[in-house]
């Protein structure tokens, strides 16, 4: 998956630190990251890379690499933007993970300016990733939105869903509302968006996702009995019942996401 980056290592750990011109930009306009494409992959730029003053926000090392966040850097030297979702298929693997992370509190950072109380210029902290109000104390912390992925299975089948505007067929999926556990979560939305009640809630992993400040947890669930699909038509565009093997679904389709490592494995039989 999208995280799983080893042997290289993620330190995410707070610091405060100032960039030498061997550290990472990272660059971003809108879903846009600053990249330059090789013939072997994707290159993350260096400050020695780039016409740019040693100045940034350092977020995270790779490999006690720093990666710091750079705002509105113009494209050079071979650097450009390039669409986000793309990058993190491409090799190397901690390069995509880099940016998706590296965008996620890109968004937080250009989103978060003014106290939402106040409304004075927020300003970093200095002992953790934070923002705070210098009027009022308000301290802001980066927002990460919880969502749940469902593959909810009947015998030896799985049920598949299709949202408006998405090609691709995908498990059911929400977000984790105030007051619910996760598997709550789980029982809520499949009832909402198919009208089917679940039983035996298993977790299976979570991934970050930082293109949509998502942190994701996968649980695989069973249908507690036999009823019609009823569609929630605002939601879903199709859902449907398929079996094992009518299922195409090999390791080509694995594309670093936690839906499709959870269908791969169902397709399997390693789920259980
Ligand atoms: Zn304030």
């Amino acid at each position: 998956m999208i995280q799983d980056i080893s042997p290289h290592k993620f330190d995410n750990s707070f610091k405060i630190q100032t960039p030498s011109k061997e550290d990472h930009v990272l660059g971003f306009q809108d879903k846009n990251a600053l990249v330059r494409y090789t013939d072997t992959g994707i290159q993350c730029p260096l400050f020695k890379d780039l016409d740019l003053p040693l100045e940034g926000t350092y977020l995270f090392s790779i490999d006690h690499k720093a990666y710091f966040l750079v705002m509105e850097v113009p494209e050079q030297n071979g650097f450009s933007y390039c669409p986000l979702r793309p990058l993190t298929k491409e090799s190397p693997n901690y390069f995509g993970f880099a940016y998706a992370t590296g965008f996620h509190l890109y968004d937080w950072y250009r989103n978060r300016t003014f106290c939402g109380r106040c409304g004075t210029k927020l300003i970093p902290s200095t002992s953790e990733r934070a923002l705070v109000c210098p009027h009022c104390g308000v301290t802001e912390y980066p927002r990460i939105f919880p969502a749940v992925i469902i593959a909810l299975t009947h015998k030896d089948k799985i049920l598949l869903a299709q949202y408006p505007h998405m090609k691709k067929q995908v498990l059911l999926a929400g977000f984790v509302e105030i007051g619910e556990t996760l598997e709550e979560t789980v029982a809520r939305e499949v009832y909402e968006e198919v009208g089917l009640n679940v039983k035996n809630i298993r977790y299976y992993k979570s991934q970050p996702w930082g293109i949509v400040s998502d942190v994701l947890a996968g649980f695989y669930c069973e249908l507690d009995s036999e009823k019609e699909i009823r569609l929630d038509t605002n939601e879903l565009q199709r859902a449907y019942w398929i079996s094992r093997n009518e299922l195409c679904y090999g390791k080509e389709n694995l594309d670093g996401s936690l839906t499709s490592e959870m269908i791969y494995r169902f397709k399997i039989d390693a789920y259980k």
